[in-house]
């Protein structure tokens, strides 16, 4: 078996053999991604330039997928798994953020899935509010780079405060319908910045009903990132954190045992973690590795070892099952907290807040 997935990336025997070994006996039935990204790329502004692709790998690997192709994906990587998710456009300017929102919220009532709309910082409550009313959409993806354009750099407002790019006037009426806001937390210091966590707790004393969601468990992606975070946000059941592109064992394992497995929604980043190769990390810094020649894969492993990668995805899920089993956390009932009833409880508590039509 050697089929094509996304953008450069096959899907191999050696992927199967993998799903076989480590996740067809793990993972229940039926799963909710709460973090995936779905575009159509005629929706694109302004071209992804070279200097663009050489200056953040991201941009290297990220292609927009459609909705017809995410679902042949998640067919061919989860098999004989009943697979919705949680979608959301691309949170840049370099797209048409309100045509892309339309787009996602069709596809995702076509394929029974549910959305949230990207929202700049900008829009009026109105204007949010026409977003929030449209069927399957659950709330909201803000984002700091949606605070204003740069075209040199993805950064130019990674420094902002939380509430530079999630208003309070938004965050008034998302607090009033109890949505669900997935946050990407600003500063090159991750979560664990003092402004980061006194502005979350203060979203929380002040819009308690809104579903806060951190996404990448804060961008810990790392095992110092995660220690220096995630125990002063333990204490509050009412924060959730996605997985999203973690995929560091010892990082899984820091947020388990913080929040347990209640408090943890599955999330993927796809259609990034298509991607094939390994993650290796040192100290507070990582690297990608893959098998593909980009810019950033100036430093190849051999041969012999990128024959034996497989997606990043299941290396992210093997991850968590390491961390899982490391912790004791095995009955079946809380892996399915993990991957689909602490997602699914939150939606219906959103759905059942939403003013009636
Ligand atoms: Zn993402």
């Amino acid at each position: 078996m050697n089929e094509p997935l996304y953008h450069v990336w096959r899907y191999n025997e050696n992927d199967r053999a993998f799903w076989d070994r480590h996740l067809e006996d793990w993972l229940p039935q039926r799963l909710i991604d709460a973090h995936m990204h779905v575009m159509d790329p005629r929706f694109r502004l302004f071209p992804m330039t070279e200097a663009m692709r050489q200056q953040y790998w991201v941009n290297e690997v990220f292609e927009p997928i459609s909705f017809a192709d995410a679902r042949r994906c998640y067919q061919l990587v989860f098999p004989n798994r009943e697979v919705r998710c949680l979608a959301f456009g691309v949170p840049d300017l370099a797209f048409d953020l309100e045509a892309g929102n339309r787009y996602v919220q069709e596809g995702a009532l076509e394929s029974g899935w549910n959305s949230l709309c990207v929202v700049r910082p900008q829009w009026g409550v109105e204007q949010v509010r026409a977003w929030l009313d449209l069927p399957g959409v659950l709330g909201v993806k803000p984002y700091y780079a949606l605070i204003g354009a740069s075209r040199d750099t993805r950064d130019a407002h990674l420094e902002a405060g939380i509430f530079d790019f999630l208003p309070h006037s938004q965050l008034e009426l998302l607090n009033e319908r109890h949505s669900w806001v997935t946050l990407h937390v600003p500063k090159a210091d991750r979560l664990g910045h003092p402004a980061n966590l006194r502005e979350i707790r203060e979203l929380r004393r002040r819009y308690p009903n809104v579903i806060l969601v951190i996404a990448h468990l804060g961008r810990c992606y790392t095992e110092p990132h995660a220690w220096e975070a995630l125990p002063a946000l333990a204490d509050d059941p009412g924060i959730y954190f996605d997985t999203a592109a973690v995929l560091n064992p010892a990082a899984h394992r820091a947020a388990l045992k913080c929040f347990g497995p209640r408090r943890i929604i599955y999330g993927s980043d796809n259609p990034i973690l298509f991607m094939r190769g390994r993650r290796q990390y040192a100290g507070r810094t990582y690297v990608n590795r893959t098998d593909h020649p980009f810019h950033f894969n100036r430093q190849r492993e051999a041969p012999e070892i990128e024959a034996q990668y497989t997606l990043y995805l299941y290396e992210d899920l093997l991850a968590l099952k390491q961390a899982c089993g490391e912790l004791g956390i095995t009955e079946p009932s809380q892996v399915r907290a993990l991957f689909h009833d602490n997602a699914a409880s939150l939606f219906d508590h959103v759905i059942r807040h939403q003013p009636k039509p």
